[in-house]
C-alpha cells in the first residue's frame, strides 16, 4: 500500500512548525511530506516593519528552508499556489499539480485595504521580504534626491503611515530610529523630515490598557512622530492621504499602509466560504465537512470558546496552531482520535523601536521602556528557534546590545 501524502502549503509560522513537527512525529515509512513555498527561504513576518523601515538588513529576517528542513525527508516544492481542486485532492500551482491526501492550508495573509479608493496603487504595503525591502529603498531615495535637489519640495521627507494598530506603531517606532540616521547620511535638517501615522479610531493600539498606550504615544512623539488620531482615511492618491470629513489631503513621498491583513486569496480560488476574508474551522482546526484539510495561521478563524470570539490573526496563534495539526495529521494516520486547539496566549509586546516598547506579559505584568524592548527580542529569538530551530537562532537571533 503506498504512503499517505501530507501536502503543507506555505512556509510561514503555520507551516514551517507543521512541517518540522510532522518530520518528528512520523517516520518516512509512515507519511510522504511535501512543503510547497512560493520562496526557497522562510521569512519572519513579525519583523518586516524592521526591514521596512531599514533598520535591520532584509537577509536577517529570512533563511533558507533547507535550513530547517532536511530535503532528504522533506520534498520541497518552490512554486506559487494558485489553486486546491478539493474534489479531486489536488494543488494547482503556476508550474505543475500535486496530489494529496493531507493538506494543511497555511498561505498566511495579504493586506487589506477595504475598497479605500487608490490604495492599492499609490500606497506601498508591509507583507513579505520584497515588499518590505521596496519600501526602506523608497523611503532612502527620497532622502537621496531631495538632498540633490535645486529645487526642494519638503514633503519628499514626509513619510505618511495609514493605521495606529500594531504594524503601524511598531514601524513608526522603526522610522523614529531610521530617519535621523538618514538625515545625517543626506545631510538634511532633522525637522524637515515627518513621520506621520493617521488612525481612524479613537486611540492607538486599543489592545492595550490607556497607561501604556498614552506612555507609547508620548515616547513616540517625543522622538518625531505626528499623530492623526480618529482621522479616517477616505481615499490615496499619487500626492498622499485625503483624510476626515472636510477630505484634508496630507502629502508625502512615501505613503505606506498598514490598516489592515486578511486571509490568502488562493481560499477563494479554492471555493471556501470565507467570512472578513478568511474560513471558519472548528476546535479541531479542520473546515465543516474535510475530514483530511487543516486550514491555520492568518487563513483561518479559530473561535476562543470562552469568550466566543475568534482569536487575533498572530504569528503566536500560527505557531501553536501548526504544531497542533502535526499532532491531528500523525493521529489521523495513525488511526488514533485526534485533539481539539487549545491556545496558550504567552503575552503581546509591541516595539517602539529599538531601545523601547510596551507589552502585557504573563500574570497581567505590565512591561515599558526597555524592559519591554528586551522581552520583544527575547519573544522574536523564541520565535526563530520554533520555526527555524538552534542552528537558524545562531545564525540569524537578534543579540545585539542597544
Ligand atoms: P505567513 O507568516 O504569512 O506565511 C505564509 C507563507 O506562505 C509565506 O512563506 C508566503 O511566502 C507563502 N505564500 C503565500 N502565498 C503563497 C502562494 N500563493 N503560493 C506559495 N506560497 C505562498 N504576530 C505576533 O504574534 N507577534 C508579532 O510581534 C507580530 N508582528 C508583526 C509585524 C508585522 C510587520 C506584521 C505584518 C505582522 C506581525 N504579526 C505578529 C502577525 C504575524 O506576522 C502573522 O499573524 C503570521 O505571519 C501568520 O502566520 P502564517 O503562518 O499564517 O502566515
Ligand atoms: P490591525 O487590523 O490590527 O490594525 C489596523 C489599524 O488600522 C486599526 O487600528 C484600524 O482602526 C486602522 N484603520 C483601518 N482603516 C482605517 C482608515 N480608513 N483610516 C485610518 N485608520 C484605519 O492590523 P495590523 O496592525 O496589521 O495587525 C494585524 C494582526 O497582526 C493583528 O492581529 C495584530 O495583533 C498582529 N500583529 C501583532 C504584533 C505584535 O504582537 N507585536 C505586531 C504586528 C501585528
Amino acid at each position: 500500500m503506498s504512503k499517505p501524502k501530507v501536502v503543507v502549503l506555505g512556509a510561514g509560522y503555520a507551516g514551517l512548525v507543521a512541517t518540522r513537527r510532522l518530520t518528528q512525529k512520523l517516520s518516512a515509512d509512515e507519511a510522504e511530506i511535501v512543503l510547497i513555498n512560493k520562496h526557497n527561504y522562510h521569512y519572519e513576518s513579525t519583523w518586516l516593519h524592521e526591514v521596512a523601515a531599514g533598520t535591520i538588513n532584509p537577509n536577517q529576517a529570512r533563511f533558507m528552508l533547507t535550513d530547517a528542513v532536511n530535503p532528504k525527508r522533506v520534498r520541497l516544492i518552490y512554486d506559487t499556489v494558485t489553486e486546491v481542486n478539493r474534489d479531486e485532492q489536488r494543488v494547482i500551482l503556476d508550474n505543475s499539480e500535486v496530489s494529496y491526501d493531507y493538506l494543511v492550508f497555511a498561505l498566511g495573509f495579504v493586506s487589506n485595504t477595504f475598497g479605500i479608493p487608490g490604495m492599492d496603487e499609490h500606497a506601498f504595503a508591509i507583507t513579505d521580504i520584497d515588499s518590505s525591502r521596496h519600501i526602506a529603498e523608497h523611503i532612502e531615495y527620497q532622502f537621496a534626491q531631495y538632498s540633490t535637489d535645486e529645487n526642494k519640495n519638503d514633503d519628499q521627507l514626509t513619510i505618511l503611515v495609514g493605521g495606529g494598530g500594531f504594524t503601524g506603531i511598531e514601524f513608526v517606532g522603526e522610522l523614529a530610529d531610521k530617519v535621523p540616521e538618514l538625515c545625517q547620511k543626506y545631510d538634511i535638517d532633522r525637522s524637515k523630515a515627518r513621520i506621520i501615522n493617521v488612525e481612524a479610531a479613537p486611540s492607538i493600539l486599543p489592545v492595550f490598557d490607556d497607561d501604556l498606550v498614552s506612555y507609547a504615544k508620548k515616547a513616540l512623539e517625543d522622538r518625531g512622530v505626528e499623530f492623526r488620531i480618529g482621522a479616517p482615511i477616505k481615499e490615496c492618491t499619487e500626492e498622499g492621504f485625503i483624510v476626515g470629513d472636510d477630505k484634508e489631503l496630507i502629502k508625502a513621498g512615501t505613503v505606506v499602509w498598514t490598516g489592515g491583513v486578511t486571509g490568502n486569496p488562493v481560499l477563494a480560488k479554492s471555493g471556501y466560504e470565507l467570512f472578513k476574508g478568511k474560513v471558519n474551522v472548528g476546535p479541531d482546526l479542520r473546515p465543516e465537512g474535510e475530514e483530511n484539510v487543516f486550514i491555520v495561521g492568518d487563513c483561518s478563524w479559530t473561535l476562543d470558546q470562552e469568550t466566543g470570539r475568534p482569536y487575533p490573526p498572530t504569528g503566536q496563534l500560527a505557531t501553536q496552531e501548526g504544531a497542533q495539526v502535526a499532532e491531528n495529521i500523525s493521529a489521523l494516520i495513525r488511526n488514533q482520535p485526534i485533539q481539539d486547539f487549545v491556545y496558550s496566549n504567552k503575552g503581546t509586546v509591541a516595539s517602539l523601536g529599538l531601545s523601547d516598547g510596551i507589552g502585557n506579559v504573563l500574570n497581567g505584568n505590565k512591561l515599558r521602556g526597555k524592559s519591554a524592548a528586551a522581552m520583544k527580542k527575547v519573544v522574536d529569538d523564541r520565535s526563530l528557534f520554533l520555526v527555524g530551530g538552534p542552528k537558524v537562532l545562531l545564525k540569524k537571533g537578534k543579540f545585539r546590545p542597544f
